[in-house]
């Protein structure tokens, strides 16, 4: 995006007087990039939206994590197309963001130039392949492509009948929501059903430029989904992800997904026991409104698929069943004969 202004590590250390070559050193092996917008919101070194954008020396200390360990280059028929279930699949249509976000699932490959990709091919693959009845535009980020090229692919999916739904995946409402204007709502409001997801982690990403553009696409019949990734030392505590959860639903989007952070290599610094998640998860059943909760979900490994990891409220006591309630009282149901 030509448009959308970026600023420089070095700018952004200088800015809070923090000199460091490792910081650097680590953008050498791993990309960054932050829009000026979200670079805004840091408030303080370190602080949420810091530790999800600004490089850590830790990334390199993590060497025993795969690359790939969504086995996502195996599930691919064709480059760019990561089919996975039997009726949806993935379509990568681009390599940049307008932030890199440091505990990214794709890390091996955002910020590089996309490799040889043949969206012709992928098409066709779609085409051919009835089972499919939902494409997920990922990548990357797809609003990094501008509004003609995002139109054209839109129009191209919309040719295949057996299509039924199509799914945005972007951080754009977060990371820089001057790229979702009237003209793009417009346009995406040609190919519905559209749905997207997009992903903020924290309370402080929950801003009224944010909310703006959120509205805006909704008012265009686009339906908002959330994926959290539950991240250490960012939002692994139930206070943030209340205060989270319950903005989204004022911003008219449904928490869908709280992902347990991929096991990418770069990235185990972020990582909280299996077990955090689902407490967390768990606790704020009975305090919020169930519409604000996601489902914890772990991405197995091998490509196996996404589960659900969910509390533990079913119980046998002898011919009943002893359930747990949110507040931690069992109580007994009886199945009926
Ligand atoms: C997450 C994912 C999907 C979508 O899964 P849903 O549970 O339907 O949201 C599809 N394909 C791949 C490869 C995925 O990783
Ligand atoms: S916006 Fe998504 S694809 Fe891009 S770096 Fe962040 S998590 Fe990765």
């Amino acid at each position: 995006m030509e448009n959308s202004s970026k600023i420089t590590l070095t700018e952004l250390l200088h800015r809070f007087d923090i000199d460091s070559e490792k910081i650097l050193k680590v953008a050498t092996v791993y990309p960054f990039r932050i829009s000026a917008y979200y670079a805004g919101l840091i408030k303080a070194p370190f602080d949420p939206i810091w530790r999800q954008s600004v490089p850590s020396p830790e990334e390199l200390y993590d060497t025993v994590q795969l690359a790939d360990p969504l086995d996502e280059v195996r599930l691919s028929p064709v480059p760019g197309l990561i089919h996975r279930y039997p009726d949806r699949a993935v379509l990568l249509v681009s390599n940049y963001c307008a932030t890199y976000c440091r505990f990214c699932m794709r890390k091996r490959q955002v910020g590089c130039p996309m490799g040889k990709t043949d969206l012709s091919a992928a098409l066709d693959y779609i085409a051919s392949t009835p089972e499919l009845h939902d494409i997920i535009l990922s990548g990357g980020d797809p609003l990094m492509l501008d509004d003609e090229q995002l139109h054209n692919i839109l129009s191209a999916l919309r040719k295949i009948p057996h299509l039924d739904i199509i799914r945005i995946g972007s951080r754009m409402p977060v990371t820089d929501p001057s790229r979702i204007t009237l003209k793009l709502c417009k346009m995406l409001a040609e190919h519905h059903p559209i749905y997207l997801n997009t992903h903020f982690n924290h309370p402080m990403e929950l801003t009224t430029e944010a909310e703006k553009v959120c509205c805006m696409l909704s008012d265009h019949g686009i339906t908002l989904g959330n994926q959290t990734v539950l991240l250490k030392g960012v939002n692994d505590n139930s206070k943030t992800l209340h205060q989270l959860f319950a903005g989204l639903l004022r911003f008219r989007v449904r928490p869908y997904y709280l992902h347990q952070m991929d096991l990418v290599r770069g990235t185990a610094h972020f990582r909280t026991p299996l077990e955090k998640g689902r407490e967390l998860i768990g606790g704020l059943r009975g305090k919020i409104s169930g519409m604000a909760i996601p489902h914890f979900v772990v991405d197995l490994p091998g490509g196996k698929g996404k589960v659900p990891i969910l509390p533990d409220t079913l119980h046998r006591g002898g011919n009943d069943w002893l359930i747990k309630t949110y507040s931690g009282e069992l109580v007994k149901y009886k199945d009926p004969a």
